[in-house]
């Protein structure tokens, strides 16, 4: 038996304080919630949708109901889950209508014969599954259309979700959901569903998940970045440091990240002015925050 970990986070960005408290909130459920499986012998993938699902369902979050609107005033969201012991991956973009683009993430890499499935492809597998599809004004909130009407005059407020978690087995899996960029072009696809851009996962190594300038994470494949470098046995806090610095040094980017090494440890870092976000590892704590803190968990 090894150490069980989680760590969730609800996205990276110049999050208002008046939006503080329910990020942390929601971030806290999450975590919760996957350590609760954990603890009762459940594997590091139930614990992670487990997680997401929750974090997907609150409209503080840009991921399923609450995600930002296109260009066209529609949600447009994409996923990704990884399983570090196979390195078996499943990845979606471009849905509309699928209310946990976690769990289609994970179907797709269980029973499809591909690893990604975009838009109507993917929501026709979503429906073959029996997955929940909902209408696209559930999707939306008061929130999401006043930022949508009101282009670059509201602060952003809502986040991209994540999480990664490890199990008794050592198993190491990790999770990313988002609705992207607010106003992006219709068809737009971010780092989220891109391996290791939007997460990553190898027992032999660490599990990580990404949040931020997608346009520039997926530019330096920012978790697989941060994989690589856990690898050589650098503290999980100082590879989530390592990795921030190499996005902001080769492309300028900001973002935030979320890491549990092939030991347990968890670590996070952000450039960002905050990034929301809740763990559990060895002690057994819940713990959270979204103010920099930029190291050791
Ligand atoms: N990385 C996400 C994207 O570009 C956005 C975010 O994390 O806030 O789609």
């Amino acid at each position: 038996m090894s150490e069980s970990a989680i760590i969730v986070h609800g996205g990276a960005g110049d999050i208002p304080d008046e939006h503080a408290a329910e990020h942390v909130a929601g971030c806290r459920l999450a975590a919760a919630a996957g350590w609760r499986i954990l603890q009762a012998g459940g594997s590091a993938m139930d614990a992670m949708e487990a997680a997401i699902q929750i974090l997907e369902d609150l409209p503080v979050f840009d991921a399923g109901r609450g995600s930002y609107l296109t260009t066209d005033g529609i949600v447009e969201m994409d996923a990704i889950v990884m399983d570090g012991a196979t390195l078996q991956m499943g990845a979606t973009a471009g849905v509309q209508h699928v209310r946990h683009p976690i769990t289609l993430a994970r179907r797709i890499m269980e029973r499809a014969p591909h690893n990604m499935l975009i838009s109507a492809g993917a929501e026709s597998f979503a429906r073959a599954c029996g997955l929940e599809l909902c209408a696209a004004e559930w999707f939306e909130t008061p929130y999401t259309r006043a930022v949508w009407q009101e282009y670059g005059r509201l602060p952003l407020a809502t986040g991209t979700v994540g999480c990664v978690a490890r199990d008794a087995t050592g198993t190491l899996v990790a999770g990313t959901s988002t609705g992207g960029t607010d106003h992006k072009l219709p068809g737009r696809v971010g780092d989220v569903p891109l391996v290791g851009s939007g997460a990553y996962a190898d027992n032999r190594s660490a599990a990580a998940s990404a949040t931020g300038e997608g346009d520039k994470i997926m530019r330096v494949v920012l978790s697989k970045t941060a994989c690589d470098l856990a690898a050589s046995g650098m503290p999980a806090a100082a590879v989530a440091q390592a990795a921030i610095a190499t996005l902001a040094e080769r492309t300028g980017g900001t973002a935030g990240i979320i890491i549990i090494d092939r030991s347990g440890r968890t670590g996070f870092a952000h450039s960002t002015k905050r990034m929301s976000r809740a763990w559990i590892d060895a002690d057994g704590v819940l713990q959270a925050g979204i103010e920099p803190a930029h190291g050791s968990t």
